[in-house]
C-alpha cells in the first residue's frame, strides 16, 4: 500500500492507540474504514431465496444474495447486479426498501456494514454463477442450519420475526 500524499510504501506502526498504516516519509495515514455490502430479500409464496455459497469464507453457507459495494455504486444498484451476477434474477429494489442493515466484525476479508433491501422481481430468470452451488427457496419454519454470517444469519432470522409477527 502506497502514501495517498506522496506515493511512499507505508509502514505498519501504532499510532493513535492502533495498528495501521503510516507513511514513513510524509506521516499520512491510512484510516481504513468498514466495508460495505448489500444484500437482497428475494420473496416467493413468502419464502426467502437464499444461495449455497460455493467458497470460503463460509463455504456450503446459506446466505442472501450479496456482494461489496464499489467504490462508485449506489448500495442499491449493488443489490441489483449481485442478485443478477449470481442467479440472473431481473429485480427492483422497492421504495423505502432498506431492510435493516447489520454490523459485522466476523468476516476475514474485514469488518464490515451489510445493507438488506426488499426487492419485487422483474423477471425470473434463474441462471446460477458459479459463486452458489445450489439455491432454494425456504420458509421460515425450514430454514437450513448453516447460515453465513458477516450480518446475513441475523439479516434472515430478522426476516423469519418479521413473518412470524
Ligand atoms: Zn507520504
Amino acid at each position: 500500500m502506497f502514501c495517498m500524499q506522496c506515493g511512499q510504501e507505508l509502514i505498519q506502526k501504532i499510532f493513535e492507540e492502533k495498528k495501521r498504516f503510516v507513511c514513513p516519509v510524509c506521516g499520512w495515514v491510512y484510516y481504513q474504514q468498514l466495508k460495505v455490502s448489500s444484500a437482497v430479500i428475494i420473496e416467493k409464496n413468502n419464502q426467502i431465496l437464499l444461495l449455497k455459497r460455493a467458497y470460503d469464507p463460509w463455504k456450503d453457507f446459506w446466505y442472501l444474495p450479496a456482494g461489496y459495494v464499489e467504490h462508485d455504486e449506489d448500495p442499491r444498484m449493488a443489490g441489483i447486479r449481485e442478485v443478477s451476477e449470481e442467479i440472473g434474477i431481473k429485480i427492483q429494489i422497492q421504495e423505502n426498501g432498506l431492510f435493516n442493515y447489520y454490523y459485522f466484525d466476523d468476516d476475514p476479508r474485514g469488518n464490515g456494514l451489510l445493507l438488506v433491501y426488499v426487492s419485487n422481481v422483474l423477471k425470473w430468470n434463474m441462471t446460477p454463477s458459479e459463486e452458489i452451488t445450489d439455491y432454494r427457496f425456504f420458509s421460515p419454519k425450514q430454514l437450513p442450519k448453516s447460515l453465513c454470517g458477516a450480518g446475513h444469519r441475523t439479516a434472515i432470522l430478522d426476516w423469519v420475526k418479521m413473518k412470524n409477527e
